[in-house]
């Protein structure tokens, strides 16, 4: 009997906030089973210049995929892309317009955190995270927070000083969802709502729900049965893709294993049919 295909298309590397360099990702998702993976780094796909041949050579089916942060009224919002060229120039130019406003970002916080009595130095930050990535983010400067003795936890880091209500957090200059829409379906690629049950403004969700989007992602984490069934019935209302992936972070987020959601051969090629990129 063959193998059940599973596909998890949400995960993070060295070049975001994971743990696992994207070579590493690629042997776990081998020693997992899995038949296909999308690399979702938050706004960046630098991983795909090592995933690609690893998963050639794993024979695992990758879909190319990031998860851009956008924002609308002043709420976070991630949205994953799927199915572009690796070398599309709209992807491309937004990755790099995304690393502008994150080092800008990453300043202002760091700025407050002087102001706070915290300050971290680029070595405090490479000493926490030796392979810091170019755009890096909050989960490091928590890490690094932690290792100053600042905090008395990665957690207390992002309780007390970096969640989004809280004194040392700037948002910096985000893009909104309608731009990140466009440039995804310039790119030929399909914009998917990520993890839609962590929008927890309900105004939020509507507006989302009635944009541009191709799909939504339905099975997430550790979900249970009786969660994903409310997205799935929006998606089939909607006609929608239907996405899932575990969101992956290796030791950054112990208690999420590679794989422990997915999506199925049908879902996968659905993902894959509709964006021409
Ligand atoms: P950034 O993209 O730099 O704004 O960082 C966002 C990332 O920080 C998210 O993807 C989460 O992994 C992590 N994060 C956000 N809020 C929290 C929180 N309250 N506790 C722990 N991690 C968080
Ligand atoms: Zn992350
Ligand atoms: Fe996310
Ligand atoms: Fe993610």
């Amino acid at each position: 009997m063959l193998s059940e295909f599973r596909a998890d298309l949400h995960c993070h590397t060295t070049c975001s906030d994971g743990s696992l360099s994207p070579l590493e990702i690629v042997q776990l998702a081998q020693k997992s089973g899995l038949s296909g993976l999308s690399i979702t780094d938050h706004d960046n796909i630098d991983a795909y210049a090592t995933a690609i041949p690893a998963c050639l050579q794993a024979n695992i089916n990758l879909l190319t995929g990031v998860e851009f942060s956008s924002t609308l009224q002043d709420t976070s919002v991630h949205i994953l892309a799927y199915g572009f060229h690796p070398e599309n120039p709209f992807i491309r130019d937004f990755c790099a317009r995304h690393l502008h406003r994150r080092s800008a970002r990453n300043q202002g916080i760091l700025n407050l955190l002087a102001k706070h009595g915290m300050p971290l130095t680029e070595s405090d930050l490479t000493a926490a995270t030796p392979s810091l990535p170019k755009a890096f983010g909050r989960p490091h400067i928590a890490t690094a927070m932690l290792k100053k003795g600042y905090v008395a936890s990665f957690q207390e880091a992002f309780q007390k000083f970096l969640a989004e209500d809280r004194p040392c957090y700037t948002p910096g200059i985000p893009f909104s969802v309608e731009e990140s829409l466009e440039t995804i379906h310039r790119a030929n690629a399909v914009a998917i709502i990520a993890h839609p049950h962590l929008i927890n403004n309900n105004e939020v969700l509507n507006v989302l729900l009635n944009m541009n989007f191709d799909g939504i992602e339905c099975y997430y984490g550790k979900f249970q049965h009786d969660k994903h069934e409310r997205w799935l019935k929006i998606a089939k209302k909607k006609n929608w893709l239907v996405t899932g992936g575990s969101d992956f972070h290796g030791i950054n987020k112990p208690l999420i294993d590679l794989g422990c959601s997915w999506v199925d051969e049908a879902r996968f090629n659905a993902i894959k049919a509709k964006a021409k990129g």
